[in-house]
Parts: structure tokens; C-alpha cells; sequence
């Protein structure tokens, strides 16, 4: 994977090659990290580098580990501190993808809190392929996490155990992806994705009970839809027969952006081409993160301006 030359490890900017943590550390042993994905995107126009969301990624950071009961919260100055001091470091002149975890170090037993460590690090990436081809995906036979076995709303490193097992299944079926039910059978979220579709002109989106991450592109979707496509968008529990009801299915996510779905367990959804809403929420999507709508500025943090 090309990575970006230097990461931030406990606040030092070090070499990809020397970024390392103990063997025995409790995010090997246990699973204890926090992790965030962001993006960020290059105006060629303002020559500058746009992260997206920044401080909402940060505090859903600190949320976690806070439920994670680690020893130390770093503040979020400390945090947004090494993701722009890591991409100022690598000169990063594209769109990248910047990846952050708060890790469980030491090397103690099972209710061990501490010492707490952070690994900042980015890779160039454009948009995944099936933003703009759309995709089929399955309804995975693995059950989403349920909120009191391990809290899906925790960006928690262990959690990804079950995504990996329900991705897998999919991948090995000649799928892109897969859909998530709950442990109930209710519509939960993709793999790294949370899920919308789209009936008689409106749009639905499982709610935060369904076992689901609180996205920030779900919520950023939630915001924009009103002015985006005339209606907001409603929460609520969705059954699986709905998604081959729907007249659209995408799931949006940091990293997958906003991705159409053309069927689901090989049923074309609507007509089996991306739809009217997903392709006017794509466009306003993109639009925003390259830091071209003047009214959601504040929603970009600029690497390169106001240092
Ligand atoms: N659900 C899961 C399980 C995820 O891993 C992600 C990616 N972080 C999302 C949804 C989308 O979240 P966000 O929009 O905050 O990137």
C-alpha cells in the first residue's frame, strides 16, 4: 500500500518504517484501539488540502476512548496537533485518506488502562472505483454487534472482527460488499458504511438504535439533504424486504464517500442504474469537501492557511 513517508507516533513525526509499538501491547492482545478514517481533499483552485470534519471525527475519538476507559483522553488540540503536523510533513499536495489510532500500549493484563499511545499516519487516495460505477453487495449471514455485547457507535479496532467476517463472506461470494443486519434481522449498515434508501422521492436511513457507527457523512447526508433532493430524511428501523422495495440504495462513508448500490443479494434495486437522488447528493457532496459551497466552509479544516 503506498503510505505516505512520515507518521506521528506519541506526538513525534518518525519515519513509516519506525512507527512501531510493542508486540505485546493491548491493542495486539485485546483489541484496544480507537481509530478514525478521514479525508482529505486538494483544491487545485485554492491550492489547498481540506480536512474533512475534523473536529467531529476527534471528538467521536475521545468518545471512544472514553468508553473504552483509557487512562489518558488527550485533548482535542493534542489530536488535530499531529494530524496536521503529520500532513505538513509529507508535503501532502492530493486527496488523501488519514488514518488515526489511539492505542491501548504496555504489555499488562485484561483490565489494564494505560499507557494510552497515538499513531497518525495518511495515504494518497482518490475516490474508490465504485463511486461512480456503483456496486452489488449481499446481506451478510454474520449479525451485526448488538449496543450491549460491544457497542457498534465505538470506532474500536476489536469491533471490526465482525465487519471483517461478514466482508469476507461477501468478497468470497463474488459480492463488493455486504449489508449488516441486527441480531433482531432489522437493516444495520455496511461493512465501513452507513446505509440510506430512497422510496417514492424520500429518503430513509436505519436510526441509531439499528446497532449502527454514528456516521459523520451520515450525519453531514442528514444536513444537506433538505436543500440537497426538497425532503429530509427519516430515521428509523428498516426491514431487510426493504431494501428490494427501494427505488435507491448507497451507503456513505468517509472512505467509500457517497457509493451507489445496483442490487442487493442480486436483486436489482429500482431500475439497476444509480438514481436521481444519490447522483444530486454525490454531486452536492463533492462539491462541499473540495470547498466549493460557501456555506459549508466551516465544515473544512485547511492544512496549509491560518498556521
Ligand atoms: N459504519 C462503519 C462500520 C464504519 O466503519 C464507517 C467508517 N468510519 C462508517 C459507518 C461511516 O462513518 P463515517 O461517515 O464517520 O466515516
Amino acid at each position: 500500500m503506498p503510505t505516505a513517508e512520515f507518521m506521528c507516533l506519541d506526538g513525534e513525526i518518525v519515519r513509516y518504517q519506525d512507527a512501531r509499538i510493542h508486540a505485546f501491547a493491548g491493542v495486539v492482545k485485546y483489541g484496544c484501539g480507537v481509530f478514525e478514517g478521514i479525508r482529505g481533499y486538494w483544491s487545485e483552485r485554492e491550492r489547498e488540502l481540506f480536512v474533512f470534519r475534523l473536529p467531529e471525527h476527534l471528538e467521536r475519538m475521545r468518545f471512544g476512548m472514553r468508553l473504552m476507559r483509557y487512562a489518558e483522553i488527550y485533548p482535542a488540540n493534542y489530536l488535530a496537533d499531529c494530524v496536521l503536523r503529520m500532513l505538513r510533513a509529507n508535503e501532502l499536495r492530493e486527496n488523501v485518506h488519514i488514518r488515526v489510532i489511539a492505542y491501548l500500549g504496555g504489555d499488562d493484563e485484561l483490565a489494564q488502562t494505560g499507557p494510552v499511545g497515538l499513531i497518525a499516519g495518511a495515504l494518497p487516495r482518490g475516490s474508490p472505483k465504485g463511486v461512480t460505477t456503483g456496486i452489488h453487495v449481499r446481506v451478510g449471514s454474520w449479525a451485526r454487534l448488538a449496543d450491549n455485547a460491544l457497542p457498534p457507535r465505538v470506532k474500536c479496532t476489536g469491533n471490526y472482527v465482525n465487519n471483517r467476517a461478514a466482508e469476507i463472506e461477501a468478497r468470497q461470494d463474488g459480492y463488493d460488499g455486504v449489508i449488516m443486519l441486527t441480531a433482531t434481522g432489522k437493516v444495520s449498515e455496511g461493512s465501513g458504511a452507513c446505509l440510506f434508501l430512497a422510496r417514492n422521492g424520500s429518503l430513509h436511513t436505519p436510526d441509531l438504535a439499528s446497532d449502527i457507527l454514528e456516521s459523520i457523512t451520515r450525519d453531514t447526508l442528514i444536513e444537506i439533504a433538505p436543500a440537497t433532493i426538497g425532503s429530509a430524511v427519516t430515521q428509523r428501523t428498516i426491514d431487510r424486504s426493504e431494501l428490494y422495495a427501494a427505488d435507491e440504495v448507497f451507503w456513505c462513508g468517509s472512505g467509500q464517500e457517497i457509493m451507489p448500490i445496483l442490487s442487493v443479494d442480486r436483486i436489482p434495486i429500482g431500475d439497476g442504474r444509480i438514481g436521481p437522488l444519490t447522483r444530486a447528493l454525490q454531486e452536492r457532496y463533492f462539491a462541499i469537501v473540495r470547498g466549493a459551497d460557501a456555506e459549508r466552509r466551516a465544515w473544512l479544516t485547511p492544512v496549509w492557511t491560518d498556521r
